[in-house]
């Protein structure tokens, strides 16, 4: 048996003359949790629903659990939705609503509840089956509807931004509790967000799409650490874009040079905020210093343009206008162009 659960082979979906996917192939494999993530308009829904059979590929093929689904339609396909609107039904229990699935597909009416109790359990709501939808917290109606995916035993199951009509205070709870249940029950999951930070915490691996094609497949340290494009260092996290020149393996940028090795040609360094350190007395000053809490953060009016650079809150402060310098060692820079 394969551990393939989805691929896409040469994926291409065209709306008339727009083009929403524009040749994907990937691999994803049995039990983990893969994110789309992107920019609006990126394709990352078109991609979702490509899994889902909500439509269809225009080139290309999509497989799951070794299956050409290319041409079938959704209900043909074992692929549990959970949405961000949850889609309950409102006038239903939340058992009834746990039920509904496997009621409507021939299981026995007492067989669905047994089953769709048990799994109520398995997700923590045991004693919440009676009651409505409206009752409930919003976290615990998105586990409701994650119990009504799972009960169906589904190959895939597909988040289509399920945080986003949840309290900002609870979006880390609850993306945790996803993240628990996936794991637990080993489910294949596919996940659609556009918030980089929701992304990076619950994937095993992320998808970054860029115009309809996939700029860069990584975990979320690969992506973090390991850019490989000015879209996805700037994309993933703050970066500072560094433009000069390489020669014999030394980067130069106005106030910059750095032993990075490599090919001799014009270069792009992306360098994280939080790995620049800064010294006083320099060439360059603080044009702005910015308390947020967890730490300061500062822009550095510099020879090679303007660096953001974030330090520790229990670092000596700077202040604006003072003179300091950069203090940068090449592990800490990423060639990205
Ligand atoms: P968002 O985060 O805004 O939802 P997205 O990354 O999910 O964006 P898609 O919804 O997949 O993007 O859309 C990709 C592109 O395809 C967009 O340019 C969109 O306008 C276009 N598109 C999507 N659905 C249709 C449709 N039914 N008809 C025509 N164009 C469409």
């Amino acid at each position: 048996m394969s551990d393939i659960a989805i691929e896409f082979r040469g994926v291409v979906k065209r709306y008339g003359s727009a083009t929403a996917v524009a040749g994907i192939d990937l691999s994803i494999a049995k039990g983990e949790l893969v994110t789309f993530l992107g920019p609006s308009g990126c394709g990352k829904t078109t991609s979702l629903r490509l899994i889902a059979g909500l439509e269809l590929p225009s080139e290309g093929q999509v497989f799951i659990a070794g299956r050409d689904v290319s041409r079938a339609p959704a209900s043909e396909r074992n692929v549990g939705m959970v949405f961000q609107s949850y889609a309950l039904f409102p006038h239903m229990s939340v058992l009834e609503n746990v039920a509904y699935g496997p009621a409507i597909r021939g299981t026995r009416r007492s067989e669905a509840h047994a089953r769709a109790l048990e799994i109520l359990d398995q997700v923590g709501l045991a004693g919440l089956q009676d009651r409505l939808p409206a009752e409930l917290s919003g976290g615990q109606q998105q586990r409701v509807a994650v119990a009504r995916a799972i009960v169906q035993q589904p190959d895939v199951i597909l988040f289509d931004e399920p945080l986003s009509n949840v309290d900002a205070k609870l979006r880390r709870k609850v993306r945790e509790e996803i993240r628990a249940l996936q794991r637990r029950f080993g489910l294949t999951a596919v996940y659609v967000t556009h918030d980089q930070e929701e992304a990076l915490a619950v994937s095993d691996r992320i998808v970054v799409m860029d115009r309809g094609t996939i700029a860069q497949v990584g975990t979320p340290a690969d992506l973090y650490e390991r850019p490989e494009t000015p879209f996805i260092a700037d994309f993933i996290g703050d970066a500072n874009l560094i433009e000069g020149e390489v020669l014999k393996g030394q980067f130069s940028a106005p106030g910059i040079h750095l032993d990075i090795g490599g090919q001799s040609g014009k270069a792009t360094l992306s360098i994280r905020p939080e790995r620049i350190l800064l010294s006083r007395g320099g060439s360059d000053h603080v044009l702005s210093a910015t308390y947020l809490g967890s730490r300061m953060e500062y822009v550095i009016a510099a020879q090679a343009g303007e660096i953001l650079v974030s330090r520790s809150i229990a670092e000596p402060r700077f202040q604006v206008g003072e003179s300091v310098s950069l203090v940068i060692s090449s592990k800490d820079a990423f060639r990205v162009a």
